[in-house]
């Protein structure tokens, strides 16, 4: 079962059994049963009971039917109330821009994408952002002040602590802007920032193709190439948020000029960009390509792709290249981390197979063995939407967490003696849970 624990700065530590219980629920898929809750989270049936009812009233949480039950009948299992906020998505790429608005469940109303340029600085950027969301909400006929948390994903690291970014090598012009307090203030709502990388991970953990994985890896094979990594079912942002920047590992330090600065980076080799001028390269040089029909100066990916699957070898020759790269690259992360699956995503992984499959077979002849049995690499589920998803996600943990917090909280006597009646009439010990480390200190602080 999946557990997530991301606390807020205004967390009350009296709530913590609330915080880790909703977590448990929302990340669990299918909804959990309460006699699970209990076990898991290490508490009596009657302390489960008394906060799931304070979650119910406060209409976070709702009793609702599983149909994936083994017997065949239906079990009344806990889940979040989807219908309980409405939370936006922006995902800001090197060249797109993607935003949604979405209930509880990241159920996605209304979307828009349109193209963007990342490298025209911050407040040309949050303006388009602004626009692209304002124009959102307008379709679904809502205002920006319903919405309880918007969630932003960027393509550079992430300080969480400070709503910035630092030192973003396609991020010209950001390098500290204060991006998270320049929205909040214009918006008046909470926002979550975070690496779109990072936010690619965790939508894929909670929605799709790493559902239930304790570790998992994201490669996020767009303009650039960049890694989120879940570990022990936590985002890893490292010290600083360029944890997993596996775009500039050096394939060879005297290949091509990077973004960074530095040559021969993985993401100069085999990104989304790379591709493209490696497209132009060769129509330059004559050679026989299906890519000669094409606008030289504004090759896509896409195009590069779709002439590699009406069978142009020179086009395959590209993309299986690259697959190469990230394939030696994607080794590395495993003999590193130890994933149980790898998920190739971003634009470019659209490609599919012509993409994977070199991965998949540099993966088998470098990974250490024992790290390579272990590990599954598949293409993302979301396709192109586990950043926005992502960001989805994390827009309604504040909004959910900050509901909890929000809501007054009962005085310790009462909550004493409340507790002391559930357990009369429920004669139970107190469970421990068979694996606490993601809830550290769930039994004793409702003492
Ligand atoms: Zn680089």
């Amino acid at each position: 079962m999946n557990a997530f624990y991301l606390p807020l700065a205004n967390q009350n530590v009296k709530n913590f059994n609330k915080h880790a219980l909703v977590d448990l629920i929302r990340f669990a898929g299918r909804g959990v049963a309460r006699t699970d809750i209990a076990q898991e989270l290490g508490l009596t049936r009657a302390s489960v009971t008394m906060i799931i009812n304070d979650l119910i009233e406060s209409g976070i949480i709702l009793e609702t039917e599983s149909r994936s039950a083994r017997s065949g009948r239906p079990a009344v299992v806990l889940d979040i109330n989807p219908k309980s906020g409405l939370t936006a998505a922006i995902d800001m790429g090197a060249t797109h821009l993607s935003v949604a608005v979405g209930d509880f469940s990241a159920h996605i109303l209304e979307e828009v994408e349109q193209p963007f340029r990342i490298d025209d600085g911050p407040e040309h950027c949050l303006k388009e952002a602004d626009r692209a969301l304002r124009l959102v909400l307008e379709k679904s006929g809502l205002q920006i002040s319903d919405l309880s948390a918007v969630g932003l994903a960027v393509p550079g690291p992430v300080i969480s602590e400070t709503g910035m970014v630092m030192a973003p090598p396609i991020m010209p012009g950001w390098d500290r802007f204060p991006i998270r307090t320049t929205l909040e203030k214009l918006w008046k709502v909470p926002v979550a920032l975070n690496n779109d990388a990072n936010l690619g991970a965790l939508g894929e953990w909670v929605y799709g193709a790493g559902r239930g994985e304790r570790n998992l890896a994201f490669i996020k094979v767009g303009s650039g190439i960049g890694a989120g990594l879940i570990i022990d079912r936590q985002i890893f942002g490292g010290t600083t948020g360029s944890a997993g920047e596996i775009g500039h590992l050096t394939i060879d330090e005297n290949g091509p000029l990077c973004t960074c600065g530095s040559h021969g980076c993985l993401e100069a080799f085999a990104g989304g960009h790379a591709i493209e001028l490696q497209a132009q390269k060769l129509v330059e040089s004559g050679k026989r390509t299906l890519l000669s029909d094409l606008n030289i100066k504004s090759i896509t990916v896409r195009e590069v792709a779709e002439a590699a699957r009406r069978g142009d070898l020179a086009a395959q020759e590209i993309l299986h290249r690259s697959g190469t790269f990230i394939g030696i690259a994607v080794a590395g992360l495993i003999n590193l981390v130890n994933p149980s699956v790898v998920i190739i995503g971003g634009g470019v992984a659209e490609v599919g197979d012509l993409l994977t499959a070199p991965i998949r077979k540099i993966v088998r002849e470098r990974s250490l063995r024992a790290a390579e049995h272990a590990v599954k690499i598949t293409t993302a589920m979301l396709g192109r939407r586990s950043s926005l998803i992502g960001a989805m996600v994390q827009a309604t943990h504040i909004a959910i967490h900050s509901a909890i917090e929000s809501k007054p909280t009962r005085n310790k006597a009462a909550y004493r003696a409340d507790k002391e009646l559930a357990e009369q009439s429920d004669h139970e010990e107190v469970i421990l849970a068979k694996d606490k480390s993601n809830t550290p200190h769930a039994s004793h602080l409702i003492e």
